[in-house]
């Protein structure tokens, strides 16, 4: 990527920001020794961890970690940030690019929630190109958002594919249309926390050379993670250099970083493979059952770990489901989504008790 078009780039970071340097901690500094005591640790180990391994404040952005994840995503260390779930790393763009009161964040709903809970914490515009039921699925008409997000000044474009809650992926294509229409004024973000489970391959390989393109993955999904709280930003070694700045000093906890290391470890990797096969297989059986019943409207297609459907009487089916004892998300609160509840793909049994209880559903109606 030229250092040009990667200026373009940085040229929307919010200009109070542009030679900020964060806060530099004493992991930062270069110097070497043997007697550490230039951080105020500890000087020997508490009692709730007598080995010691906590005593010492973690590396910033481990560096086992980020060449392991660098690998897994098919990048280089430089183009990514580690950081608390991806949700942090929604949170550092907007603080980084939007100037509160003046700068929009374009979203497409129904969509995950904290591109606009980040955006309100912001004080940052709204700016909504919502998705559109074509067919038997929602799709996003790119000319209008990119439209929108140049009318509206939107500093950030948040796309999810696979989509939450809708499920389905975007077109690469297409995104990356958007994204060179959009060059010098906006950047768009792709959340790919699903995508393990997609037929379609991560925008990562084909946004390379793309310097407004910036790709989220997490741990928290195909990888069982969720509360290890691992998830990365991929992007131009300029934008993560830029968002490290606004992060924390030490937003990788050591303990968390050696679990999602454990799980990059091939075998585990193998293991991910199998648990992500299931869920595609258990999609497409609870897909064609749930679509079988009288009282459900619409199975959306997913590439996802979820399915998104519609029910002629949604708050039965809920009902039915909690006296089962199965929670789903409500997703009726939603834009679009009136009648619809988003299923998580659980075990073969977890299945199939939903199954039996919207059945129940039937027999009662
Ligand atoms: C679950 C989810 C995330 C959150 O990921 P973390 O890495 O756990 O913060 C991000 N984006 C979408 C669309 C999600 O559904």
């Amino acid at each position: 990527m030229s250092a040009v078009s990667c200026e373009s780039t940085l040229r929307l970071l919010r200009e109070d920001l542009r030679d900020f340097a964060g806060y530099r901690s004493a992991r930062s500094e270069t110097a070497q020794g043997e007697i550490w005591l230039n951080a105020n640790e500890a000087a020997r180990a508490g009692s709730a961890d007598p080995g010691g391994r906590l005593r010492r404040y973690p590396q910033p952005q481990p560096q086992s970690l980020r060449a392991a994840l660098a690998q897994l995503y098919g990048t280089v260390p430089d183009r990514l940030l580690i950081g608390r779930g991806s949700d942090e790393a929604i949170d550092l763009l907007v603080r980084a690019f939007c100037r509160p009161g003046i700068d929009g964040v374009l979203i497409a709903p129904p969509v995950f929630g904290m591109y606009a809970v980040c955006a309100r914490l912001q004080g940052a515009r709204l700016v909504e190109a919502p998705l559109r039921e074509a067919g038997d699925d929602f799709a996003l008409d790119f000319v209008a958002a990119a439209d929108k997000a140049i009318a509206q000044a939107a500093k950030l474009v948040f796309l999810c594919s696979p989509g939450n809650p809708v499920g389905g992926a975007l077109p690469a294509e297409s995104v990356i249309g958007l994204a060179r229409r959009l060059r010098g004024r906006a950047i768009v973000v792709v959340d790919e926390a699903y995508v393990e489970f997609a037929d379609a391959d991560s925008l990562i390989a084909a946004s390379a050379g793309e310097p407004n393109i910036v790709v989220l993955r997490t741990l928290s999904k195909a990888h069982a993670l969720a509360a290890a709280r691992i998830g990365c930003a991929i992007a131009a070694p300029a934008v993560i250099e830029a968002l490290r700045r606004c992060q924390a000093p030490y937003p990788v906890p050591e303990p968390c970083a050696e679990r999602a290391l454990a799980a990059l470890a091939p075998q585990a990797l193998a293991a991910t493979r199998t648990r992500v096969d299931e869920v595609r297989r258990e999609r497409s059986r609870l897909a064609a059952s749930l679509a079988e019943m009288a009282d459900v409207r619409r199975v959306y297609p997913s590439q996802a770990n979820f399915l998104l459907v519609r029910f002629a009487d949604a708050d039965s089916a809920y009902e039915r489901l909690l006296a089962a004892g199965v929670v789903v998300r409500d997703m009726r609160a939603m834009p679009q989504l009136g009648d619809a509840l988003r299923i998580t793909i659980g075990t073969p049994e977890q299945n199939d008790a939903v199954l039996a209880a919207l059945r129940a559903v039937e027999a009662a109606a």
